[in-house]
């Protein structure tokens, strides 16, 4: 391989991820020029590089990987227990001032894109502005604004909430106006207190119309769905990724049904678990229980969240089997799962089936393609940005190594993460294991 450059830098590490599946490059070197990748391959394909015109940087005993790729986040969430009901309330100045805080902190953490799932207003869009102007850092966003909703449907306050579909189309068509990458639906009820849980909500006809005039404009669609009719609803209308995929009836009790599972796969839509938001609360409950005894409905809560991620593991675990197309999505800063911590969600991902290098995949290309970004980002390969992180270990062989970033690229250039200190006080521990 031969190698022209001007102002180039070439990152040597023990191994590169390429983020595709396959195995790691061992002895490995990433060339880049400017914000691209110029060139991958093994440390003795670049010996002949002009010296002086590139920067060399060396990771002994670490890897390359592509920068992670999170799905489903809540940049405006506080991830302490706070619901969309208590975000509501809070000004769209500070939402936006919290965004920022979550942009950051994800950021740093190793996560250099991601998918935002919903908050008040355009605030999203004001952050974007912001890390746009300098003002703040943070992962490149794929956007989407007030999630669409019935009125008083799951997230219907932030701004979203249509009957009918005229008033459906027109809500998308504001959204695009506004500058959305793609377009969110609730397909049923979730933790708004006007909501039901286990019911859908905007009809199939609302669903339809939504999803038409999102692809019209060249946008995929997500639903939130935490019942099998949600999910029935949301393939009957054509969306592209299906959000929590939990097979309950309205009765709230769960019955995983093959079928569905199947017609989500032969549509192709995508799956975000999102396991580790459930898991978030029963970590906070365990921890409330160490300085103090729970009442009667927290211990209720306790036990049916844990029964809960029981099923949900094993429902994973089904969908994993029959090779559908999964990705990491946190759900954080939501309920008690702050931004910053992405990897328990892949870790989740891994509990639930998957190897560890897929759930690599699923954090990286695969996560880039459900959200449409795959062409420029999740995979380390010649012509994409250079959206990379360094990990201390090999993430292929121990997951938990997703925790080890040590140094992150954003489209080439190296950011300055502040003090471990500073960056620890984002991360979330699970409690103290019970004696
Ligand atoms: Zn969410």
């Amino acid at each position: 391989m031969s190698i022209q450059s001007n102002t180039s830098t070439l990152i040597l590490a023990d191994k590169l991820i390429d983020g595709k599946g396959g195995s790691a490059i061992e002895d490995a070197g990433v060339l880049l020029f400017g914000p691209i990748i110029k060139a991958i391959g093994t440390r003795s394909d670049f010996d002949g590089l002009a010296n002086d015109k590139v920067t060399v940087l060396k990771f002994t005993g670490k890897t390359i990987m592509p920068g992670m790729v999170d799905t489903h986040t809540h940049h405006t969430g506080f991830g302490d227990g706070r619901s969309g009901d208590d975000l509501v309330e809070l000004p769209n100045e500070v939402l936006v001032l919290q965004a920022a805080k979550n942009a950051r902190a994800a950021l740093y953490s190793g996560v250099t894109s991601a998918r935002e799932n919903g908050a008040k207003d355009y605030t999203t869009f004001k952050l974007r502005q912001a890390i746009q102007e300098g003002i703040t850092e943070g992962p490149r966003l794929v956007l989407c604004g007030p999630p669409i909703s019935t009125i008083g449907g799951h997230l219907g306050y932030f701004g979203g909430e249509v009957t009918g579909q005229t008033e459906a189309r027109a809500m998308v068509r504001r959204h695009v106006k506004e500058g959305a990458d793609y377009i969110k639906i609730t397909a049923t009820g979730g933790t708004t207190k006007t909501s039901f849980p286990w019911l859908s909500s905007l009809n199939v006809d609302e669903l339809t119309a939504i999803t038409d005039e999102a692809h019209k404009f060249g946008k995929l669609t997500a639903t939130h769905c935490l019942s099998t009719q949600g999910i029935i609803n949301s393939l009957d209308a054509n969306v592209d990724m299906i959000i929590h995929c939990i097979f309950n009836n309205p009765d709230g009790s769960s019955d995983f049904r093959k079928d569905v599972a199947e017609r989500i796969g032969e549509q192709g839509a995508y799956i975000n678990p999102t396991l580790h938001v459930l898991k978030s609360r029963i970590w906070a409950l365990l921890k409330t229980q160490e300085s103090r005894t729970l009442t009667p409905q927290e211990k209720l809560d306790l036990d049916d969240r844990k029964r809960f991620y029981d099923i949900r593991l094993e429902h994973c675990h089904k969908l994993i089997e029959m090779g559908l197309k999964i990705v990491t999505g946190s759900d954080s800063s939501w309920g008690d799962y702050k931004l910053g911590n992405t990897p328990y969600e892949t870790e989740a991902l891994v509990d639930a089936g998957f190897s560890p290098m897929e759930g690599i995949v699923s954090v990286t290309s695969e996560a880039a393609n459900s959200i449409g970004i795959g062409e420029k980002v999740g995979i380390i390969e010649a012509g994409k940005e250079a959206d990379i992180i360094i990990v201390d270990g090999d993430p292929s062989k121990d997951i938990k190594a997703l925790w080890n970033v040590e140094n992150v690229f954003k489209s080439g250039r190296e950011l300055d993460r502040g003090s471990e200190s500073s960056r620890d006080r984002s991360r979330q521990y699970p409690p103290p294991p019970l004696p």
